[in-house]
């Protein structure tokens, strides 16, 4: 899930950052309306936090532009405009949602995981075989066993399982986990379906990350358990 915070005021720009990716997000900021309009045409985001008070536009003309867009992401304004006629005029100008300056953390993540499942009709719970997400909770469950993953390494794996059975390339994954901050090579995939291997399929017999020659990964319940312990072949551990 990838998030675009616009918002010209650093510190708060750089405490929702850090907030939101501590909850597994990946996030880029714009700290004006233009910026924020380019990259919403060149990004795919899920999510869109829009401050209305911007240094070269209002949020509000933001916005438009954003529902001038086919599809467009769902917008939460916040704003330290309180005011009821602001409120109504950005829900009515097509705002998913409106949240006043200043704001407690929780109650932001909160309505952020609110408006991502308004967008995505997808299940919260997401199942391969024994393998469970709770993508609310963030919670990672094999055979019932809870398992630790780090943010980004909950990423990858609920990325993995909202697309079941469908190959995924590095790049795919990189731009849909990583932000735009991110520009090494898409090996670091490798490297974090290497963790995950090692958390969610190393004890079990049947493995549910496959590698796809000449695509990348994807995550299935294969018909049996591997007969061998998996070593993966030279050529497909190099980086
Ligand atoms: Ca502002």
């Amino acid at each position: 899930m990838r998030i675009l915070v616009v918002e010209d005021e650093k510190r708060i720009a750089d405490f929702l950052t850090r907030g939101l990716q501590g909850a597994g997000y990946a996030v880029d900021t714009a700290a004006d309306g233009a910026t924020a309009v380019e990259f919403i045409h060149s990004t795919d985001y899920d999510l869109v936090i829009l401050d209305l008070m911007l240094p070269d536009m209002d949020g509000l003309k933001v916005l438009e532009r954003v529902r001038s867009r086919k599809v467009g992401p769902p917008v939460m304004i916040l704003s330290a405009r309180g005011q009821v006629d602001d409120r109504v005029k950005g829900l009515e100008q097509g705002a998913d949602d409106y949240l006043v300056k200043p704001f407690a953390f929780v109650e932001l993540l909160a309505r952020v995981r609110a408006l991502l499942r308004r967008g995505q009709p997808a299940p919260e719970k997401l199942q391969v075989a024994d393998l469970t997400v709770d993508c609310v909770r963030r919670k990672v469950m094999r055979n019932g066993e809870t398992i630790d993953l780090a943010p980004k390494e909950f990423g990858i794996l609920e990325y993995m399982m909202r697309n079941k059975g469908r190959p995924l390339s590095r790049t795919m994954i990189v731009e849909h986990v990583w932000d735009m901050d991110y520009d090494g090579l898409t090996n670091i995939v490798d490297v974090y379906i290497r963790h995950l291997r090692s958390k969610i399929d190393d004890r079990f017999p049947l493995k549910l990350i496959q590698t796809v020659r000449g695509i990348g990964y994807m995550i299935e319940a294969p018909d049996k358990p591997a007969a061998v312990p998996p070593a993966a072949p030279a050529a497909e551990r190099q980086v």
